[in-house]
């Protein structure tokens, strides 16, 4: 937790908050912290800033909150993801929301488990908990978007056009000729497959609406290890 985040909940007033729970425990572990210290914070979708010990016991943490600094810029990088395994989504959500992506499409295609979409991690508020795992690691307040594309083709057709509108789309796809491209400085709409691939169909299909399909060479990676380095690649 490199940043506490804050939720309006949290404040008593406009510059004080009271805190329990977890954020309280890390606090109190790993910060070992105590009455007078500084700690840094944010206001989720918000400012970024410090926060002043007030009072600490094993209930409740109470800061003196001063919040004056903008959250890191954003990744130009909209994410279109075939839905992983709910293990493998959880790590992909923390780890993409540490990126900076703001905006996340959570895709079907026909190498995707149907029981995926029964999972309870997809509920908005399991979806939230992962995303600020990500954004307090990295020290960030703004939280990314997550939509539920539980039909390709439908998806694809109707709404794809004007997700990738002013962007330049890439599908990243094993075995192809081109070379992902690195360090661009532009708007990016990136597509990535599921653990057994995008179908042939599937391909034509985001071609259709675009899309340029790429490869990071010969070595297959699994999609939490393909996401962080195809998002780094990509983005100058
Ligand atoms: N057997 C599958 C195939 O050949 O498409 C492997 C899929 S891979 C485990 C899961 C996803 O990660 C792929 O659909 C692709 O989007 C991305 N990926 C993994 N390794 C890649 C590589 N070397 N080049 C491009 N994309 C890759």
């Amino acid at each position: 937790m490199n940043i506490i985040l804050l939720q309006d909940a949290d404040f008593v007033s406009a510059e004080r908050v009271q805190l329990t729970g977890r954020r309280l425990e890390h606090v109190c572990k790993v910060h070992r912290a105590v009455v007078g210290d500084e700690l840094r914070v944010g206001k989720v979708n918000g400012l970024m800033g410090r926060g002043t010990i007030l009072s600490l016991t094993d209930q409740q943490l109470e800061l003196d909150i001063f919040l004056d600094q903008p959250p890191p810029a954003p990744s130009p990088i909209t994410l279109l993801l075939a839905l992983p395994r709910p293990k493998m989504l959880k790590r992909v959500l923390q780890s993409v929301s540490s990126l900076g992506v703001k905006q996340i499409y959570l895709l079907n295609s026909y190498r995707v488990d149907k029981s995926f979409w029964g999972s309870p991690l997809l509920e908005e508020e399991k979806l939230q908990e992962q995303l600020l795992l990500g954004l307090e690691q990295a020290r960030d307040t703004i939280v990314p978007q997550v939509t539920l594309c539980p039909r390709f083709k439908p998806f694809v057709e109707d709404e794809l056009p004007g997700i990738t509108a002013g962007s330049v789309a890439y599908v990243a796809h094993p075995g192809v000729e081109m070379v992902c491209p690195h360090a661009l400085d532009q708007k990016i709409t990136l597509a990535i497959g599921p653990e057994g691939g995008f179908i042939p169909y599937e391909i034509e299909k985001l071609q259709g609406c675009g899309f340029i399909p790429v490869s990071l060479g010969e070595r297959i990676l699994r999609v939490e290890t393909a996401v962080p380095v195809l998002l780094s690649r990509l983005h100058l």
